[in-house]
Formats: C-alpha cells, sequence, structure tokens
C-alpha cells in the first residue's frame, strides 16, 4: 500500500502517470481447463495436488474470480527495445494477483494472458497456447536446471479463440487461447524504475526504490545514497550470474530489451528464446533480430551490461554522483571475464587453475566453430574422455557433429591438437577420471528444452493430445541425471526442425 497506485479501477488503455500500477479485472473465461499444474511450485506454495483439483482453483487461476480481499493489478513500466526508448510499456498482458508466504518466502502471482489492461497498447492482452507452453515448460526446466528464473504454478486453456495471423487466403487464423500462472518474489523489472526517470518523476522513483530494497534487498539496510548505490552493486553482480548460467546451459534469451530485465536478476519473459544447437556465437532464436543479431548468444554478457547502463542512469537522481556507478559497471566486465573463466573451467572438469586456461578455452571454441557442433551433447559426451586416451577424443564426441562428415583433414587435426592439449592439462588436476566426469555431469546438462521438443509438444497440443507436456515436464525436471529411458531426447535437432523456432506472441 506504499506503492503509488492509479485509483481508477478499469481496463482502459491509456498513460498511466504517477503511479507504479494500476487495478485491473481478469478478463471472464467461457470454459477454462487446467492442462498442466508444476508439482514443485504447489508445495512452494503450500498447496496440495488436492487443491489443484478444486474449481476454485481453477476459477482464480484463470482469473474468473478473484480471492477474497484480493485486488489484482497491472504495473506500469517502460523499456528500451533493441536500442530505443519506447516510452510506456507496463503489463499489457500480464494481472498481478496476490502474493503467498510460505516457509518465509514471498511468491508474487501472475496470470498471463488474462485480458486488457491500461498496458495493452494496440494488442488484445491475450496468449496462445504455443507461447504458453513454451513459457511453462522453459520457466521450470531453466528453475531445475539451476538458473535464477521466475517459475510457472499452472498452464490452463481458457475455451475462447484468439486471433493471431491471416491465412493467405486472407482468412483469419484463430489459436486456442491460454494462460501461464507464473510467480517469483517479485516481477519488478529495470523499466519499472525507468519509467519515472523518464518522467522526471523522482517522487515516485524514491518511492519505488526505496519499496525494492524494503521487501527485497533488506540486508541493505535503511534508504541512503550509500544503499542505492549497494542495491545497484547487487543487481549488477545478480544480473551477472543469470547471464552466466544462461551461457552454461546455452540458452538465448532473445529479448533482453530492458522492460524484460528483473530487478532480481531471474529469466523473465520466454519469448522467442531458444537453446543452443550448433555452438554458435553468433546465433539469435529472434527472427526480427536476424539482421543485428543484438540479441545473440554471445552478445548476451554485453547487453547486460549496457542495460544495467540504463538502471544506472535511471537511479543516478538518487545518488548523484557518477563514479560508483561507473565503478560497478567496470566491477562487471572485470566479473564476467573471470567468471566466465572459471565457468568454461568448470565444463571442462577442471577444478584448479591454469595460466594457459584461457588459452585452451579459446581453442576449444574456435574448433566447436568451426562445423556445426552441437553444444549440449559436445559437453556432456566429454566427460567421458580418459586421460590415457587422447586419440579417442574425437570418437567420445562424435555425436555432437551435425555434418560428421565435414571433420576430416585440417579440422581433423585441429581437434586432435587440442584433444592432446586438454590430456596435459588434465593431468595437473587430482581428479580421477570418474570423479571428474561426475562433477561434469552436474554441470553440463543432458536434458535441455531443445528448440524441436517444445515444437512437438505444440504441435500435439493443437491437435488435442497434451501427453508430451506432460513428458516433457516430466524429464526436465532433472536435467542433469542420465534418465536412460528418454535417450531419444538426447540426440540432435532433427533435420525438419533445422530453421524452425517458435515464436513469442
Ligand atoms: P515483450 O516483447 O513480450 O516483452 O512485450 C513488450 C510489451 O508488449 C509488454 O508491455 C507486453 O505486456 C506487451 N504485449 C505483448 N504481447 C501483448 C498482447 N498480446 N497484448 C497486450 N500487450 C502485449
Ligand atoms: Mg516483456
Ligand atoms: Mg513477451
Amino acid at each position: 500500500k506504499e506503492l503509488p497506485s492509479d485509483p481508477i479501477l478499469e481496463n482502459s488503455r491509456r498513460q498511466v502517470t504517477e503511479a507504479c500500477f494500476s487495478y485491473v479485472i481478469p478478463r471472464r473465461t467461457s470454459k477454462p481447463e487446467l492442462l498442466h499444474v508444476s508439482t514443485e511450485m504447489l508445495e512452494s506454495l503450500g498447496l496440495t495436488e488436492e487443491d489443484a483439483k478444486s474449481k476454485k482453483f481453477l476459477n482464480v487461476l484463470t482469473g474468473n474470480i478473484s480471492l477474497p480481499n484480493t485486488e489484482p493489478y497491472a504495473m506500469c513500466y517502460g523499456g528500451h527495445q533493441f536500442g530505443n526508448w519506447a516510452g510506456q510499456l507496463g503489463d499489457g498482458r500480464a494481472i498481478n494477483l496476490f502474493e503467498v508466504e510460505h516457509y518465509a518466502q514471498n511468491w508474487a502471482l501472475q496470470l498471463k494472458g488474462a485480458g486488457e489492461t491500461p498496458y495493452s497498447r494496440s494488442a488484445d492482452g491475450l496468449a496462445v497456447l504455443r507461447s504458453s507452453i513454451r513459457e511453462y515448460l522453459c520457466s521450470e526446466a531453466m528453475f531445475h536446471l539451476g538458473v535464477p528464473t521466475t517459475r510457472a504454478l499452472s498452464l490452463a486453456l481458457t475455451g475462447d479463440q484468439v486471433l493471431r495471423d491471416v491465412m493467405y487466403d486472407g482468412n483469419p487464423a484463430y489459436e486456442k487461447g491460454a494462460i501461464v500462472c507464473r510467480t517469483a518474489e517479485s516481477f519488478l523489472r529495470f523499466g519499472n524504475y525507468q519509467i519515472f526517470a523518464a518522467r522526471r518523476d523522482g517522487r515516485n522513483l524514491k518511492i519505488l526504490v526505496d519499496y525494492t530494497i524494503k521487501y527485497h534487498f533488506a540486508h541493505l539496510g535503511n534508504p541512503s545514497k550509500e544503499t542505492y548505490i549497494q542495491f545497484f552493486k547487487e543487481v549488477s553482480e545478480r544480473t551477472l550470474d543469470m547471464i552466466l548460467h544462461w551461457q552454461r546451459v546455452g540458452f538465448v534469451h532473445g529479448v533482453m530489451n530492458t522492460d524484460n530485465m528483473s530487478i532480481l536478476g531471474l529469466t523473465i519473459d520466454y519469448g522467442p528464446y531458444g537453446w543452443l544447437e550448433g555452438y554458435d556465437y553468433g546465433w539469435t532464436p529472434n527472427t526480427t533480430d536476424r539482421e543485428h543479431k543484438r540479441y545473440r548468444y554471445g552478445n548476451q554478457s554485453n547487453i547486460g551490461l549496457w542495460n544495467l547502463l540504463q538502471l544506472a542512469n535511471a537511479i543516478y537522481p538518487l545518488i548523484e554522483e557518477a563514479a560508483p556507478l561507473e565503478n560497478i559497471l567496470n566491477q562487471y566486465k572485470s566479473d564476467f571475464e573471470k567468471k566466465s573463466l572459471s565457468m568454461m573451467r568448470s565444463k571442462l572438469g577442471l577444478q584448479h587453475e591454469d595460466e594457459n586456461d584461457q588459452n585452451l578455452i579459446q581453442e576449444l571454441e574456435d574448433n566447436l566453430h568451426l562445423t556445426e557442433t552441437d553444444m549440449t551433447i559436445f559437453f556432456r559426451k566429454l566427460a567421458n574422455f580418459k586421460m590415457d586416451n587422447a586419440e579417442r577424443g574425437l570418437d567420445i564426441v562424435c555425436d555432437a557433429f551435425y555434418k560428421a562428415d565435414e571433420v576430416v583433414g585440417n579440422i581433423r587435426e585441429r581437434w586432435n591438437e587440442w584433444f592432446v592439449r586438454y590430456t596435459e592439462r588434465l593431468k595437473l588436476e587430482v581428479n580421477s577420471n570418474e570423479e571428474r566426469k561426475a562433477k561434469m555431469n552436474r554441470v553440463n546438462p543432458k536434458y535441455v528444452l531443445r528448440n524441436y521438443m517444445a515444437q512437438l509438444a505444440i504441435d500435439e497440443s493443437n491437435n488435442g493430445d497434451y501427453t508430451l507436456i506432460d513428458e516433457l515436464f516430466h524429464i526436465l525436471k532433472n536435467p542433469y541425471d542420465e534418465q536412460r529411458k528418454y535417450q531419444k531426447w538426447f540426440t540432435k535437432r532433427p533435420d525438419w526442425a533445422r530453421h524452425k523456432v517458435g515464436c513469442s506472441m
């Protein structure tokens, strides 16, 4: 209640000034149906599977009823989209229901796709089944991979049709409407602070920053210039930590606009994200970013820094001193170098530091780019490498090459040389082959939500079969385990899926 809010209780589109959020009413759905519920998330909220079977659960999580004494709201935020200031954006299709406190943890519950809000601009406030499946499966998968992320509680059909496209023949193409209930300690984004700075609304900027610190960074203490600097430092560290996890597992966010950057360093807004198949720094899943590739895999940490600079600009009025903020940004740069090196070491099973590691890793990355090489399979198979058997290196990882017939001549030689170097380097370690393998297999996942896997689940769901959603959900709960009976999902992307990646709307 300390947050400034927009008193007008209605969903009509408008510029909302001097307010952090607006009260809204979720739209009624015509025939809601739960497709999946995350058992882990239920438990985190103190709910049981029995609870999830109730009519009330279904109705609350599709926005048909509000719990007593709760007031759903949509947040106001702005953001830089693809490097340009876009003005007011806000929760255009997300509606916050309420918060749940359980075991000293606070969870905000938010419906995505529950109808218009003042921030819907020219769109409808709805979500289609395919994008909802992608968000639902991926956010829970990321959690189990150990990546900081918003979570998902449920996936439901609304029973309503949503218009997204027009067919070649000019007829409208309707899709099934869906709602994901997502959860997080907070959904605040960089853009929530930016909007006040852009409007020169210092009063509300301070209220929001103080609120954030009080409820989410309480260990930093009472508001003061020093606290604001520490706050920025921690946001910067969390952002870097999150991006390093993305790099480790081969996740490409796809739309790192500042409105999609969580103030808590959580992966947020699963839109046109994708998973690396071939290890390729230049790859982006976002088809609208294919020209400049701003949000490509190899650029994510730079974009994190650019976004942090925008946040620094936004909160500058509270600090009025540039040097401490610049120092934090510089620290991000040097931390990235350091932490990225140690992350790559862990992927290679190296526990000790050696001065030539950077070079060894650089050569590996160069080799991985020589021909299309599946990232997940490569690192997982590399764990089987045996120190006394350098000449078998290529055989061990050969499943990772999309075009094995290209791994000949000079390319083959370079790989063999690398395996000899790797062997020499492993001699400086104390771990046995088995110990190293066990450690590597906790860092390099065996199962990730490959782009085509999500696509198959979507295709089957559009035909009314939801079993694959459950199967994938189940496998991705234990991404580091062998789970041999699901071995068929530990394979390269099939050829038909080569240039197909899901979409955001
Ligand atoms: P995104 O690219 O998903 O981060 O979305 C950018 C902005 O567009 C955010 O303010 C979203 O809330 C809004 N938005 C995206 N899709 C819709 C939609 N179907 N209806 C209303 N607003 C939307
Ligand atoms: Mg967004
Ligand atoms: Mg989105």
